[in-house]
């Protein structure tokens, strides 16, 4: 790292997990499949391998009160965690919800927020099992979710996972479905696109993420070992897994698929979006390109093959007709500064 490199005093997200992991040390604890580092904690418990991952929604940050309804952000908050299960290729089954708000909260618009997380439990077959009402902060409630999840597993019991760290050189690498939308969504909200039904479709990307459990199941059954979820932009995203399986990446920008809306609404933007707007959550899947056409063959919309592990230092470039183009911000790390 460079000196004046600002994330030394100002560590982003992911250089304080890592400090934060440093203190917890290796695991040591032999039912532990998978610690930190992935979308979610894997452990042995009897026959089962049960998961484990947590979410937070911060106002302002993770969601706006004056732009979202209550319903949507109840569904947001359990769907984003859903993801984190799906992108593991498990199933969710019990969530502990933690609400941090002042004394003198809406108690109206809180029973909207569970109206919402409700719905998503149903949705995906999870139980909402308990939490904690904490007072504190502002009105707008911050959300905490936990969630857990099982894992499937293969005849002799042993389980079947996504990991970040299982991309080979030679696979090849794909997304379950358009991608940008959300990001197309979250602007339209904030500049006021003209009302119509592309504006709408965009919107509810952003406010109603759909986690691609099917998708997450298909891969496993497939053979599938490599995936995640896209929370925070396909570059950036691609780019953990490069950084834990020691790999680098290469994405033909012409295959990325586009959601329609955004290229109606935004389309001069709808690429750039496509590749670095997060909260599409949508999963990355690598394997070899036969493996992956086994899945796609199971699921409605087919897997889209947008590009390929090489060996190189951990990295993703994204082609253009070939030829290397920039990448502006890469994505959202959340905690740095500007
Ligand atoms: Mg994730």
């Amino acid at each position: 790292m460079a000196s004046g490199d600002p994330s030394i005093d100002h560590p982003g997200e992911f250089g304080l997990i890592e400090r934060l992991a440093a203190i917890i040390g290796a695991p040591s604890d032999e039912r532990l499949v998978v610690g930190i580092g992935d979308d979610a904690a894997v452990w042995r418990a009897g026959e089962s391998y049960v998961m484990a991952t947590t979410d937070t929604l911060v106002p302002r940050v993770h969601y706006d009160p004056d732009i979202a309804t209550w319903e949507d952000v109840g569904w947001k908050t359990l769907a984003v965690n859903v993801s984190d299960i799906a992108a593991m290729g498990g199933t969710p089954t019990l969530a502990l919800v933690t609400l941090v708000t002042a004394p003198d909260v809406d108690m109206a618009l809180m029973e909207r927020l569970y109206v919402g997380i409700r719905a998503c439990a149903e949705a995906y077959g999870v139980t909402v099992a308990g939490g904690d009402v904490v007072s504190g902060g502002a009105p707008s409630p911050t959300i905490t979710v936990a969630l857990l999840g099982e894992a499937l597993r293969a005849d002799d019991g042993t389980p079947l996972l996504l990991r970040r760290n299982a991309a080979r050189v030679g696979d090849a690498v794909a997304v379950t479905g358009a991608l940008g939308g959300a990001g197309g969504g979250l602007r339209a909200l904030r500049n006021g696109a003209p009302h119509d039904a592309g504006r709408s479709a965009l919107v509810q990307r952003h406010v109603r993420p759909m986690p691609r459990l099917d998708a997450g199941h298909a891969a496993i059954a497939a053979g599938v070992e490599c995936g995640m979820d896209i929370s925070d932009g396909l570059v950036q995203d691609l780019g953990h897994i490069c950084r834990a399986s020691g790999v680098s990446a290469e994405v033909d920008a012409g295959l990325v698929p586009l959601d329609p809306s955004l290229v109606s609404v935004y389309p001069e933007d709808a690429r750039g979006l496509a590749l670095t707007a997060g909260e599409d959550y949508e999963l990355i899947l690598i394997a070899p390109g036969d493996v992956l056409a086994t899945a796609s063959a199971t699921l409605e919309s087919p897997l889209i093959v947008i590009g390929r592990i090489v060996e190189g230092a951990p990295r993703v470039r994204v082609l253009d007709a070939g030829r290397e183009i920039a990448i502006g911000q890469g994505g959202w790390d959340h905690l740095k500064p500007g």
